[in-house]
């Protein structure tokens, strides 16, 4: 490392070397600077750098390196020092991070800042410790064991124990457990029995640990000829890359698939990538891809800071051949990517909420687009954009239509909750699931409730105003949770104790609706005796305590287990003989295009979650809506049912698949500095361009009083006096680009910001470009109004 140097002297005379640099700022285009003598052959693609910048020192990502000059007349100053040794990431990477600029409207820097974990940017050493680990077979380690005995009682002593926990710990913790020395384990290593190695210290428990391998499964004939299908594609190496719709119900061998898929890529040499949503990054997940490769990395959240940079530099050292992980592990620097797959591809945490709000699913296809590789995506309820995708040709599907352990398909009842009412019946728990759950536990058997709300009561509504008690900062409605006796608020979490008056005009408050807590009241109350858990947000707050619940569960040690979505996925309990859903139609009434989509998806999930054993199952549906499609068709799982009805809405209404969104959200503390931010940039995407003389950025986003260093970029083509045919003026005109609001957000305030927004509704992938490009530059924060452009949003809220 060279930090604090000087820079060189002028930068005039002979030829020199270049390199052109990221800032993670929202500023558009790279800047130039010139590489100083002692530092070239060093400064390469994938180092940061510290660069001055509008008087400032910032840290910047070379993006590009060699004789390329900036414009006559700009002087490119030199860069300051060199903040790594080896480049952090390939040049598929470096492609990706511009590519992910283009499509979200971010700059390059903010991207690559985005594509590199914290902790490797602060490049994290992390402490060392010693590790000593088993350096023979399992099975030979009891007749090892006896031998030693008879002499060296220590070294059998901290043998057995090494081996039963997993022929994995640090040297000082097995000092301490077998009650030893040092010396008796550096014998064992002398004997070569162990073998020591310092390592930077894990507390995590899917670090370090020794997993038994296993071999693959036989595959089922439909497993066969899918893994067959692309095998093919990946060997061909396609030029384009190419895109795979796998589509098969929970439990129909995908994994396996993806298993096999990956193991034929390591063997060439080349890397995998396994995303999956951030609650499935469980020790279970990351155990089956374990047990089939011995180089796994994973990238997830709770990994400490040193761990995770432990994690990239192996990854990027090429000593990995599969990464797991969430959304962000899709940057993950393996040398070669041959092939990217995403599991449960419909779920929307895919997608980024912030700068750069990117979605792993495209961004995986770009990759393996230029790495030539296949992406893969699975599911058992693709989103409708892949399922149209694949429609059209863009995607090739797949299929594995039967559970491969076979099962029952559980039987379903649908109960109508305002029939309930109306026979005075105010339950939570209808008759018939009471009736069901009684029937479980006489068996022997659990019950799964599902509600997608959680709290107690999910407002207090006054009887005189009849409003809801609003959070004082936001536009929403507070939850009541009796259990610790507030009000939350579920956007921005304030809290206070509930008020028995209305602050209005003083009325009497009292709740209304229902939540999770609420509804595990009702179980204990309706069957005492019974133990119920509770699984959602806000039981679930510490690291463990989902698995500690579930593996409660598992055991049979819980009877019923009551939650939200977060019990939606991934389960596999075989004595879950009730699967309840509380209120089917809850999400249905969202304003978002995507509630019905929602709404079947978890409809579907949650379903899934029984008949997996012998003894079968049984799944109660409560809504008030008992004809929607989306709630039919979710009860029996069949997508296709749901596709059919959905898709002709979304193209009759122009929503995705058959037009592309940008939304627009404007906030800030003052409502009228928001509206005119709003309506200046209505101003600028609906105007043919003739009156604006704005001037093209010449490198300052305003940001910066002056930045002598940066020149213009140069792919950003001056922009033309006339309306062109790509203008958003002219698009607007021809019908491809349709405009929507500006509005009020459908929640106006969230934590005492005001929120507008605009919709755009895009023809095609054209028209996004165009927009992005029209909106380059103006969407800086300035006055305390921020501005956020999200290219397919997944939520409107
Ligand atoms: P999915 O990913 O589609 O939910 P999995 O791959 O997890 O399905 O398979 C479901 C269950 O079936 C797992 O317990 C898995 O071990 C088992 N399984 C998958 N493929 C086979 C096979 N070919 N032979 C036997 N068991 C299999
Ligand atoms: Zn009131
Ligand atoms: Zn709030």
């Amino acid at each position: 490392m060279a930090a604090g140097e000087k820079p060189d002297g002028d930068a005039a005379g002979e030829a020199r070397i270049y390199a052109r640099v990221a800032p993670p700022l929202p500023v558009s285009g790279l800047f130039t600077y010139a590489v100083p003598e002692r530092l070239v052959n060093l400064v390469v693609p994938g180092v940061r750098v510290a660069v001055p910048f509008g008087g400032r020192r910032l840290t910047a990502m070379v993006v590009e390196v060699g004789d390329i000059p900036p414009p006559p007349g700009v002087l490119a100053r030199p860069l300051l020092a060199l903040l790594e040794e080896t480049s952090l990431v390939g040049p598929d990477v470096l492609a990706l991070g511009q590519w992910v600029s283009r499509t979200t409207g971010c700059s390059v820097g903010e991207a690559l800042d985005a594509a590199l974990p914290r902790a490797v940017k602060r490049g994290h050493a992390g402490r060392r410790v010693e590790q000593v680990r088993l350096a023979v077979a399992n099975e030979a380690v009891e007749a090892l064991v006896i031998e030693l005995q008879e002499k060296r009682e220590k070294q059998a002593r901290a043998l057995r124990i090494l081996a039963d926990r997993g022929g994995c710990m640090t040297t000082r913790e097995l000092m301490s457990m077998a009650h030893v020395s040092r010396s008796p384990i550096e014998s064992l290593a002398r004997a070569g029995h162990v073998s020591l190695a310092k390592v930077v210290q894990s507390k995590d428990p899917m670090l370090g640990v020794t997993i038994e391998s296993r071999p693959h499964l036989t595959l089922t004939s439909d497993q066969a000829s899918v893994l067959a299908r692309i095998i093919t594609v990946v060997d061909e190496r396609p030029a384009a890359g190419h895109t795979f719709l796998l589509h098969g119900v929970t439990g129909s061998g995908k994994t396996e698939v993806y298993l096999q898929a990956l193991d034929h890529v390591v063997a060439q040499g080349r890397q995998g990538i396994v995303l999956v949503p951030e609650i499935s990054l469980t020790p279970q997940t990351v155990r089956r891809f374990s047990e089939r490769f011995d180089r796994v990395a994973v990238l997830h959240s709770h990994l400490t800071d040193a761990e995770r940079n432990d994690q990239w530099r192996r990854i990027r050292r090429g000593e990995a051949d599969v990464v797991i992980g969430a959304r962000s592990a899709i940057f993950a620097p393996v040398p070669d990517l041959g092939l990217a797959i995403l599991d449960e591809e419909h779920e929307t945490t895919f997608k980024q909420q912030n700068v750069p709000r990117y979605h792993a699913r495209e961004v995986a296809i770009e990759r393996t687009r230029l790495t030539r590789g296949v992406t893969l995506l699975g599911t058992a309820t693709p989103s409708l954009e892949a399922w149209h995708r694949a429609e059209s040709g863009l995607y090739e599907r797949l299929v594995l239509p039967e559970r491969v352990a076979g099962g029952r398909t559980p039987e379903v009842v649908m109960v109508d909750l305002m029939l309930e009412q109306r026979r005075k019946n105010y339950s939570y728990l209808s008759d018939p699931l009471k009736a069901a759950m009684e029937d479980a536990f006489a068996r022997n058997g659990q019950v799964i409730l599902f509600l997608n709300r959680r709290g107690w009561a999910t407002v207090l509504m006054c009887r005189g105003c009849r409003s809801g008690l609003k959070c004082p900062h936001c536009e929403v409605s507070m939850t009541l949770h009796r259990r610790i006796d507030r009000v939350l608020c579920h956007y921005c979490g304030h809290e206070q104790p509930p008020p028995t008056t209305c602050p209005a005009c003083s009325s009497r408050l009292s709740p209304l609706g229902f939540g999770t807590e609420k509804v595990e009241e009702e179980v204990r109350r309706a069957f005492p005796g019974v133990s119920v858990a509770r699984m959602d947000s806000d039981t679930m707050s510490g690291r463990g305590a989902h698995e500690k619940v579930l593996s409660a569960f598992g055991e049979g040690k819980l009877h019923v287990l009551v939650g939200t979505q977060m019990i939606a996925k991934g389960l596999d309990f075989p004595n879950a003989l009730v699967v309840g859903v509380i209120c089917a139609d809850s999400a249905l009434f969202l304003p978002d295009y995507r509630a019905a989509e929602r709404t079947f998806q978890l409809l579907a999930q949650v379903t899934g979650r029984t008949g997996r054993g012998p003894k079968g199952g049984r799944v109660v549906v409560q809504a008030f809506d008992t004809r929607h499609p989306s709630i039919r068709a979710g009860m029996i799982q069949d997508y296709e049912a749901f596709a059919r009805t959905e898709l002709p809405e979304r193209e009759a209404y122009g929503y995705p698949p058959y037009a592309r969104l940008v939304r627009i959200v404007v906030q800030g503390l003052e409502l009228p500095e928001v509206k005119s931010r709003i309506d200046e940039l209505t101003q600028l995407l609906t105007d043919s361009g003739l009156a604006v003389a704005e001037p093209q950025d010449t490198g300052s986003p305003g940001l910066f009083d002056a930045i002598e260093t940066a020149e213009a970029p140069a792919e950003v083509a001056p922009e033309s006096d006339s309306p062109t045919a790509d203008s958003t003026a002219a698009l607007l005109a021809s019908g491809d680009l349709k405009l929507l609001g500006p509005a009020l957000a459908p929640i106006p305030r969230i934590n005492s910001q005001h929120r507008m927004h605009l919709v755009l509704k895009c023809a095609n992938d054209a028209v996004v470009d165009t927009l992005i490009q029209r909106l380059e530059g103006r969407v800086a924060p300035a006055k305390g109004v921020r501005v956020m452009v999200d290219v397919d949003p997944m939520g409107m809220l």
